[in-house]
Parts: structure tokens; sequence; C-alpha cells
């Protein structure tokens, strides 16, 4: 039979197909409450089991996927709109502003849209004896989620596939699990799990990833409060190694995370003694450090990332350069969800309806390394540093003004509220150039602003 005919009969989901999710993130979660949701507008009906070993009602390792928890004001409505409401009990804090943070001096920047908010949360029960305070983690209540919406949640790790009659089938500890019509590789970058894809030989190749840091910091609430507000504090240095960190505030914890080529130990240690760090925290006796991780973050998508019956979602595919991939992962579970239900599950189906959401991802990342090699100019030249600092205050000073171009860069570079691509044009702006270059100058002649 021609391959296309035999793609038409052969790889459209018939009802009860059966579907395995591989991972239970965000990533996972989104496919399956999509596909479940598409399925049912065309009266049709497929088994989705999700696999996942780790509980996210537990606090500390065990059930923590590790991450930031900065939720963009843009996803929180996204979801809204899909009907996927964060309740009060996930997120942790409602973020106005960000505290921008230099070896020269910070300032303030605004959300700049008053009616939007940045959630923060955590991806597990957050750090040892933190369930106490009652809060939910976002992965369980998305699995949750995908649950109510008909998926089955295996408490499984799949640690081989094979196939059979051109059929993919699992396995777990060596007991054949199921033959699925369709896997879904949600199984993030923190695993091994992408070698049994590579092993199926189809041409998928692990992600290239960097090492990133998480440290987790108690204080009262009242601390936190004090130091911290509502805003993520952003730290902008002239480091090599570090491209930016942040503190993010989430009730008694403020969740530091630091970005850069290759984090180690020993750099967490060396940036929480810097002095302009050590005048963001407390006082040392009013905080303890609760856990440190240094998991992987995916900083290049992989060829190749779908097959006959096979596809990458979230982290294991594309995903946002340094943020958002919360978002990514919103975006790429439903595009093979859709592709999946109302089109079908060949690699000519992927390639057609899947592949250009995963390829748009990647172009904005290209745009986006363009505008992190910006910034790393700025933020490792002290006179552009001052510049940009003076250009952002006066910005920030005129309440009217919707020209707050630098502002809205530096906002928009650290949410995931803005494509890449979007923000580019901004910065070819000239006005912004001459300010920025006219505050420079007066700062080299100044000596400091
Ligand atoms: C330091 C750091 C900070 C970050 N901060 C933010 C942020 O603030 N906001 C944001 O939007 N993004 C952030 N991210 C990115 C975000 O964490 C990821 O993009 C997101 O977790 C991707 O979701 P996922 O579902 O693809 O993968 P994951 O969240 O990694 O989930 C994968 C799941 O698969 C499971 N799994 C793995 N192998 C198997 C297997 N063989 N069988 C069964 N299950 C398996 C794992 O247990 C895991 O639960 C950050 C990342 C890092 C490293």
């Amino acid at each position: 039979m021609h391959r296309d005919n035999e793609v038409a009969n052969a790889f459209a989901l018939r009802d009860g197909s059966n579907i395995a999710v591989i991972g239970g993130g965000p990533a996972g979660s989104f496919f399956s409450i999509f596909a479940l949701k598409m399925a049912r507008m065309l009266d049709r009906e497929f088994n989705i089991t999700i696999f996942e070993p780790k509980d996210f009602t537990q606090d500390g390792p065990r059930g923590c996927n590790r991450c930031g928890g900065i939720i963009s004001e843009l996803l929180v409505q996204t979801l809204a709109v899909e009907g996927i409401n964060l309740p009060d009990s996930v997120i942790r804090k409602g973020i106005h502003s960000y505290k921008l943070h230099t070896n020269h001096g910070h300032v303030y920047i605004a959300t700049p849209d008053f009616e939007r908010t940045i959630a923060t949360v955590y991806r597990g029960g957050g750090p040892k004896g933190m369930m106490k305070e009652g809060k939910e983690s976002f992965d369980n209540f998305l699995l949750t989620q995908a649950v109510k919406e008909g998926a089955v949640h295996e408490s499984l790790r799949i640690d081989r596939i094979e196939y059979k009659n051109k059929r993919p089938v699992l396995f777990s500890r060596n007991d054949e699990i199921m033959e699925a019509g369709l896997v879904v590789g949600a199984f993030g970058v923190n695993s091994t799990t992408a070698k049994i894809f590579e092993d199926l030989g189809f041409g998928y190749k692990e992600p290239s990833t960097v090492t990133a840091a998480i440290v987790e910091i108690h204080m009262s609430k009242d601390i936190v409060l004090k130091y911290f507000g509502n805003s993520i504090h952003l730290f902008l240095l002239p480091d090599r190694g570090i491209k930016f960190a942040a503190m993010i505030p989430k009730g008694s914890y403020v969740t530091l995370c630091i970005l850069g080529q290759n984090i180690s130990a020993g750099i967490v240690n060396d940036f929480l003694n810097k002095p302009v760090v050590k005048g963001v925290l407390p006082k040392t006796s009013s905080y303890s450090i609760e856990c440190r991780c240094l998991p992987k973050m995916n900083i290049r998508a992989p060829k190749r990332p779908f097959a006959d019956r096979l596809v990458m979602c979230g982290d294991a595919g594309s995903t946002r350069l340094f943020k958002d991939g919360l978002g990514a992962a919103y975006l790429m579970g439903k595009a093979a969800a859709k592709t999946a239900v109302f089109q079908g599950v060949s690699k000519e189906h992927f390639q057609k309806d899947y592949h250009p959401v995963y390829r748009s991802i990647v172009i904005d990342n290209y745009y986006g390394k363009y505008l992190y090699a910006i910034i790393d100019i700025c933020r490792g030249n002290s006179i552009l540093t001052k510049g940009m600092l003076s250009v952002v205050r006066k910005e920030q000073d005129i309440f009217f003004d919707r020209r707050k171009i630098l502002s809205s860069i530096l906002w928009d570079m650290f949410t995931g509220n803005e494509r890449y691509r979007n923000i580019f044009p901004k910065a070819l702006d000239l006005r912004t150039h001459l300010s920025l270059w006219k505050e420079s100058a007066k700062a080299l002649v100044k000596g400091e602003i």
C-alpha cells in the first residue's frame, strides 16, 4: 500500500485507542487535558494513561519538579480562558513588580498592565515541612485536572519501549505495561529517559542543557514581606558564568534561581556572599537555607521530536530559552493533542500540524539569544549598567508614559509575557538607544549617577 493511504488509514486514533504519556509534569498533564477535551468535542473516547512515579503532594525532593515557579500573567490568563483557573491554594504570591539589582544600584519595574499579575507556585509540595501551610502544588493541580478529564495516573517509571507489530510497547521493570497507539514523551530533561527514545533509532537526541541552581531560603512570612514584598528580585551582575539570578518570594520561603552556563555549588556560595546579594537578604540569623539543587535546563531543542506514534512535549522537545518553560509546555502539549486527535499520529501528521508550533519556539529562541547578548554587554559594562538604571528610573517616574521601552524590554525578557521576537523590535528603538547613550555618557562624565 502507498504510504499516503497507509497514513490516512492506519494512523488515525480510533475509539478506545491507548495513549501513553511518559511524565506527569505540566507538559504531560496539558497534553492529556487537551486531548481529552478535544476528543469529547468529536464524541470520541481514548484511554490516556499518565505514567508519573513522583508524588506531587509530597514536600521535599520526593515531589519536586525543580523550577523557579514563576507563571507569567499571560499564562495565568490563557489558562483561565481554557477553563483552567489556578486556585488560591496553588498560588504562593501574586507579583506586581520586579526589583532589578546591579552592582551600581537598583530600580523597581512595575507590571506594565496593572490588571494582570504574575503568580508564583511550587511545583511539588515545596521544601520539607511546607505541606503544613495547607497549599497545593502546581503539578499536582494540573495532574488532578487531567485525571478529572478522564486520564488515569499510574505511579510507574517507564524504562523501556519496544516495537511490536509496528506499535510501541511500554515496559517498567521488565513488566510489559501496555501497547500504545501513541506515546507522548513528556519526561523533561532531568532523568535518563531520553536514552529510551534515542535507542529507538528514529533520530531523537536529548536536548542540549546547562546546569542551573535552585536554593530554597526559609524565613518568617513577615520578613519575606518586609524584605521582598510582592516583587521578584532580579540580579544582573557582571559575572561571566551567571546570566541572571532571581529571588522569588513564596509565603515563608524565597526561591533563589541562578541561571547561566554551568552553575556549581561553589558558584552558588560565591553568589550568596556578594555584597549586593547580602544587601537584599535580611541578617543571616533571620533565614536558613533549606535545600539546594542543580537541575538541568533545556537550551537547545532536539532534532526529530516525533516519529510514527511518538511525539515529544515540554522540555523533552522545544522550550523557551531561560524563561516560561511552563508556557512552552502548554503550547507544545496543546499542539501535540490537536494533531493527534484531529489529524492522526504518523510522522507526516506531526510534521504538518505540530512541527510549526515546535519550530516557532526554536526560532523565537534565536531572537532570545541575541537579546541576552545585548543584556550581557550592558551588565558586563559598569557605564552601560549605570546608563540602563538611569533610563529605567526616568521611565518609571513617568506614570502615564506609554513609551517605557527599556522597562518593558526588561520586564518581558524575564517574564513569559512576551515572545522574544516581539521584544526584538523594541530593542531597535532609536529614542531608547539615544537615551541609553546619553545617560551612559552622563555616568561616564560624573563617575557616578
Ligand atoms: C532553575 C530553573 C528555574 C526555572 N524556572 C521557571 C519558571 O520560573 N517558570 C517557568 O515557566 N519555567 C521555569 N523553568 C522551566 C520549567 O521548569 C520547565 O520548562 C518545565 O518543568 C517543563 O515541564 P515538563 O513537563 O516538560 O518537564 P518536567 O517538569 O521536568 O516533568 C517531567 C516529568 O516526567 C517524569 N518522568 C521522567 N522520566 C520518566 C519515566 N521514565 N517514566 C515516567 N515518568 C517520568 C518526571 O518525574 C517529571 O515529573 C525553570 C527551569 C529551571 C531548571
